[in-house]
């Protein structure tokens, strides 16, 4: 038994007759916290609760104490309708392209400040809280993305965000999905130290991992992984990942500030890792799983380094 096997509409249509209105998402979220019976936090009750405020306040029919379906989640005290933040979340975690700040306030009728802190929310909600290091054979390699930063002059790649990725090879008999895991960081360079602290928290030592023949990566076998240098056109599966997270940069939300790039990349890996689950995803972007502070509008904006909200990396 796992979530993944509750049905999951297919179409935004089959989404929208399944959540009309604020009802039906607090059904689904109350369905989603008790899938048998209502259990009172405080005092374990499994009676019928009280049920406040339009279904948005329960009460413990033994106790008197208070919770909410929304407690815990990036809905919880939200002035917006539910049935929009479901939709955002549908948006942002099943279509394979995601949806611009943009895009999602045409579609919503909301203002462009509320749309854009809509979707960084939920992106908060796009770190795995566990963040198991991915195994076997690798893939490894850097990629520049976006343009040069203003006033830095130099050819090339010079001034571009550096993009560190890690995808795992499947075994041949898995080939359906050709490619596994996916994990990407934005590194301030592709120094050897940079590589290690990057595969320290991204791979499991013991692992293959394949790079092309840039000397920085060579320092991978002296920390517990075993390296080998490949033909960097046979890095087919990092390299198709980077084209598709650069298409969707460029196509969706044409051009990210090196600031955020962080927070795209890890809404990028997290729908790449959960493809086959939209469910799940689902439930994790909506705070369901797991309790996950998101960063304040202001956070995103505060001027300088410090004190603004900061993107975990995936
Ligand atoms: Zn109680």
């Amino acid at each position: 038994m796992g979530k993944d096997r509750i049905p999951f509409p297919k179409t935004v249509f089959e989404f929208a007759r399944w959540f009309p209105d604020d009802k039906a998402c607090i059904d689904y979220l109350y369905q989603s916290r008790w899938p048998e019976s209502f259990v009172c936090p405080k005092c374990g009750s499994t009676e019928d609760p009280y049920m406040l405020d339009k279904y948005k306040r329960i009460e413990c029919s033994s106790c008197g104490h208070q919770t909410s379906v929304t407690a815990g989640t990036v809905l919880h005290r939200t002035r917006m309708p539910l049935t929009m933040w479901f939709e955002a979340a549908y948006h942002v975690g099943t279509y394979t392209p995601g949806i611009s700040a943009l895009q999602l306030q045409k579609h919503l009728g909301t203002s462009y400040e509320t749309a854009f802190n809509m979707l960084h929310k939920l992106r908060a909600a796009m770190v795995r809280p566990e963040r198991d290091r991915i195994h076997g054979k690798i893939e490894m390699d850097e990629t520049f993305v976006g343009s040069p930063k203003p006033g830095k002059r130099g050819r090339g790649a010079e001034g571009k965000t550096i993009v560190l990725g890690a995808i795992e090879v499947l075994p041949a008999r898995e080939k359906r999905t050709r490619s596994g895991r996916l994990r990407m960081r934005v590194v301030p360079d592709a120094k050897g130290e940079t590589i290690v602290a990057f595969a320290k928290e991204s791979v499991e030592p013991g692992s293959l991992i394949l790079s092309d023949d840039l000397s920085s990566y060579d320092i991978l076998a002296k920390h517990g992984y075993c390296h080998r240098v490949v033909a960097s056109g046979s890095l087919d599966r990092i390299h198709m990942s980077f084209g598709n997270f650069k298409t969707w940069i460029l196509g969706t939300h044409h051009g990210v500030s090196s600031k955020h790039m962080q927070a795209y990349v890890n809404e990028f890996v997290f729908r790449h890792n959960r493809r086959s689950t939209p469910m799940a995803a689902f439930q994790t972007i909506l705070g369901l799983a797991a309790h996950i502070e998101g960063p304040t509008y202001e956070g995103l904006y505060a001027v300088g380094d410090e004190g603004g909200w900061v993107h975990p990396s995936a």
